[in-house]
């Protein structure tokens, strides 16, 4: 079993190409102006079996995809359930004769993960590691912070990420999409600092008010 905040395909923001992405519920961090905070707590009621989430997956991308990423939430706080869900992926990937790759973040640091969790890094591509810092703007693509990097795991990540470890982010406004579901309308991205307050005021100058946020309780 493994504890989902939400799962969409396809995401264009989070990593190169036509993404599966894949946010689990709950972190134990707890970093200061996270912009996920709904993912922050433990809920029985997000768990679900790993094969579910498996055949999810392989049905909504049976068109084809470019990576798998997964976030949330804090998805190391998991280990486990991470394990079996890049497991179940890879073989996949490998059965499929696919070539996506496995993007995670994680707000714990590079070196703690190296030292604690390396069967569940070896199983990555790419990682991105290092709590949000609120106060370093991030200025390199798909980080939320500069003490963020992209660090590249194997051999299909290094072919696939190097170009980007070198790219600085374009200049002009950040890149996200918005999704409808239901009566919740959720965002998928790093938003630039001060972008969801900035949105909130201009809908509520329409008549639009945003009962709950995620980006602060
Ligand atoms: S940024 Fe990530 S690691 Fe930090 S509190 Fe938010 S969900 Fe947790």
């Amino acid at each position: 079993m493994i504890s989902i905040n939400k799962a969409h395909y396809p995401v264009t923001v989070l990593g190169p190409g036509r993404r599966i992405g894949l946010w689990v519920q709950g972190c134990s961090i707890g970093c200061k102006g996270c912009i996920s905070q709904d993912t922050w707590a433990d809920d029985p009621e997000r768990l679900m079996p790993i094969a579910e989430l498996l055949a999810w997956c392989r049905d909504v991308a049976a068109g084809g995809l470019d990576g798998v990423t997964i976030s949330g939430g804090e998805p190391f706080d998991q280990p486990e359930a991470l394990a079996a869900l890049l497991q179940g992926l890879r073989a996949w990937r490998r059965q499929a004769g696919l070539d996506f790759d496995l993007l995670c973040y994680s707000g714990y640091p590079l070196a703690t993960l190296r030292k604690r969790q390396a069967p569940l890094l070896a199983l990555l591509d790419a990682l991105i590691p290092e709590p949000f810092v609120e106060a370093r703007p991030a200025s390199e693509p798909w980080r939320g912070s500069a003490n963020q990097p992209l660090v590249l795991l194997s051999a299909r990540g290094r072919r696939r990420y190097a170009a980007y470890l070198r790219q600085p982010l374009a200049l002009g406004p950040k890149r996200i999409q918005a999704v409808v579901d239901g009566d919740r309308v959720w965002y998928v991205g790093i938003p630039a600092r001060g972008d969801m307050e900035r949105l909130r005021a201009l809908c509520a100058v329409r008549g639009l008010d945003f009962s709950e946020v995620s980006w602060r309780q």
